[in-house]
């Protein structure tokens, strides 16, 4: 697909960040072209575009980044997935282990009203310790997971086995 090709003609490999041996996708090149950054948003929000979502829950922080656009392509409310600590009011929490270090994500206990349809939003899979965190953590919250939507899925860490019982979809791959 051109499209996609484009889109990952702008992203940047940076070898050995955060740490030594990982091999870092950065988007900010995308992100600074307004063209490939709407396309961008529109191919991962097209695949649900025909589904009942009411939400995009969107885990911080560079899955907020694309969140936004999604929610208003697909006419959606925006729930933020947060960092422990950073939300306001009663939470539900989730712990995960990263492809390098260890979390914890949160949600407002009363986000979702119950059975609301929820497309869950980050800007790459790896592992999917943490978009399988983000999941647990929704349904806990009352809501139904529809689907999942990435960028970027780095094939080899084989995250989609861990999300199997999900529909996902992934713009580009590594
Ligand atoms: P996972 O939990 O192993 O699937 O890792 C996915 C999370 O780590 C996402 O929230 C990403 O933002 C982040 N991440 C992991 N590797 C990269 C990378 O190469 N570039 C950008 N983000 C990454």
């Amino acid at each position: 697909n051109k499209n996609a090709e484009l889109i990952k003609s702008v992203i940047a490999d940076v070898p050995d960040f955060p740490v030594k041996g990982i091999l870092f996708r950065d988007i900010t090149p995308l992100l600074a072209d307004n063209r490939l950054y709407r396309l961008a948003s529109e191919m991962m929000a097209e695949p649900f575009r025909d589904r009942p979502i009411d939400y995009v829950a969107c885990v911080e922080s560079r899955g907020f980044i694309f969140g936004g656009l999604i929610a208003e392509h697909l006419g959606a409310g925006f729930i933020p997935i947060r960092k422990k600590g950073k939300l306001p009011r009663e939470t539900v929490s989730e712990d995960y282990g990263l492809e390098y270090g260890k979390d914890t994500i949160e949600v407002h206990t009363d986000a979702f009203s119950k059975g609301k349809h929820v497309l869950i939003v980050d800007d790459l899979l790896a592992t999917g310790g943490t978009v399988q965190a983000a999941a647990k953590l929704v349904e806990r919250a009352g809501g139904v997971v529809s689907g999942m939507t990435f960028l970027i899925e780095l094939s080899e860490l084989n995250g989609k086995e861990l999300i199997s019982e999900y529909n996902y979809a992934s713009v580009i791959k590594y």
